[in-house]
């Protein structure tokens, strides 16, 4: 057991801290306040390597091991604070680019890879839908045979990146119920019968753009199938395993920024005659942010190991996605209390990273079901 990073991995961070706060980090409250996409940096983050980071080489991707892009993701974190861009870019390696590099046939990740790979197509995905969202199996959406083609029809709900998408990864029932009844499908944006609705207003990520989409049968070639027909759930369950650890990873990043900018706080601001900081109230509070840190780093970086080396981590990634996005929401709660009322002001930044944080506990997964998938693999719930 090593608890430490190589120097690779250190300078993988290092390079993506020094990228972020150079290039991502301006500008954000307006961006936020505009509810916008900066294409325009989506475009440097994938000059970066960022988006295709975990694509194979061969495919124009940079080729990382997950423990780097974690690494990758927790620097563009820390240096960025624009939570919802990086949300973006994190769902669309993950929940598009994944299953496609690990499932797709030749000719699949020939015409799609390494577009997604360099950033010029956006990529998204749709599972839920406005009648099934924790309980994903309960899907409507339908993909019907005809001849050697697949009629789609049903609607998607708050699909990340629909607004500027490309292409979705779509998960639709194909035969019976349950599991083995879903399947994965490839739908290119001009598809006709494909509508894209209006932007969804978000609370948080504001920057990471939003929609539902209509499909009213839509025809897919069969070449349009990930995988093979009735593989969608288990392709599903399998992209879920890495997609909650790259959209939490850079959420260790902002801990450490917030654990960081509290310190210097608590050092200068003083209240009567003494720093805040010699209360043991807020010194405290700020050894139990550390303390979350360290065990959500623990816990991501182990959940990263084991799907590395065992190809799946259905606990170790649940068990990581529960406890980061736990504390990620409690880091930027105590922020604002040891900021007090400067915590509150929109200028402090504050507000925004605790809005961006509580979107964690819900996508993904919400925390009851990280807790039912962790109590399922114990013979509970
Ligand atoms: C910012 C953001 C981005 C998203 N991006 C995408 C995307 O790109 N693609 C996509 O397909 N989806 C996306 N989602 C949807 C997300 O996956 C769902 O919101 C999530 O799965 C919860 O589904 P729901 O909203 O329908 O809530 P519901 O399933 O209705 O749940 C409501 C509440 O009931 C609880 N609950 C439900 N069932 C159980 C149970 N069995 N046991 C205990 N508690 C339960 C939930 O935990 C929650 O607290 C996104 C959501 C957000 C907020």
């Amino acid at each position: 057991m090593d608890f430490d990073w190589t120097d690779d991995h250190r300078d993988l961070r290092r390079s993506a801290v020094e990228f972020a706060s150079r290039v991502l980090a301006d500008g954000v409250t307006e961006r936020d306040r505009a509810g916008s996409f900066p294409r325009a940096l989506w475009d440097a983050c994938a000059e970066f390597g960022l988006q295709g980071m975990l694509a194979p080489r061969e495919w124009g991707g940079g080729g990382h091991d997950l423990l780097s892009a974690v690494a990758i993701l927790e620097g563009i974190g820390y240096g960025a604070r624009d939570n919802g861009l990086v949300f973006s870019v994190a769902a669309h390696a993950a929940s598009c680019e994944g299953p496609l590099a690990a499932f797709g046939t030749e000719e699949q990740k020939a015409e799609w890879l390494p577009r997604l790979a360099d950033g010029s197509v956006i990529g998204a995905t749709g599972m839920t839908e406005p009648d099934s969202g924790s309980n994903a199996l309960a899907l409507r959406t339908t993909a019907e045979p005809s001849g050697d083609q697949w009629i789609l029809t049903g609607s998607k709900t708050f699909v990340t990146n629909a607004p500027v998408a490309e292409l979705f990864v779509i998960y639709a029932r194909t035969d019976g119920a349950g599991f083995a009844g879903v399947t994965c499908f490839l739908l290119p944006r001009d598809t006709e019968g494909l509508t894209v609705g209006p932007p969804m207003e978000k609370m948080g990520l504001r920057t990471s753009p939003m929609a539902q989409i209509h499909l009213d049968e839509c025809r897919l070639p069969g070449s349009a199938v990930v995988g093979s027909v009735s593989s969608g759930a288990m392709i599903f369950n399998q992209t879920m395993d890495v997609e909650r650890l790259l959209v939490m990873a850079p959420a260790l990043g902002v801990m450490e920024r917030l654990l960081e900018r509290c310190v210097t706080h608590a050092r200068e601001r003083t209240a009567g005659s003494v720093p805040i900081g010699k209360h043991q109230a807020i010194s405290h509070r700020i050894a139990d942010m550390e303390l979350s840190l360290e065990a959500s780093r623990l816990l991501l970086y182990r959940a990263a190991c084991t799907r590395m080396r065992r190809g799946t981590a259905v606990r170790d990634s649940a068990l990581a996605k529960l406890a980061v996005s736990e504390a990620y929401v409690e880091a930027c709660r105590s922020a604002i209390q040891i900021f007090g009322g400067y915590g509150y002001m929109v200028d402090y930044e504050l507000e925004r990273e605790l809005r961006d944080a509580l979107a964690t506990p819900l996508y993904v997964g919400t925390s009851e079901v990280q807790r039912n998938l962790i109590a399922g693999l114990r013979g509970l719930g």
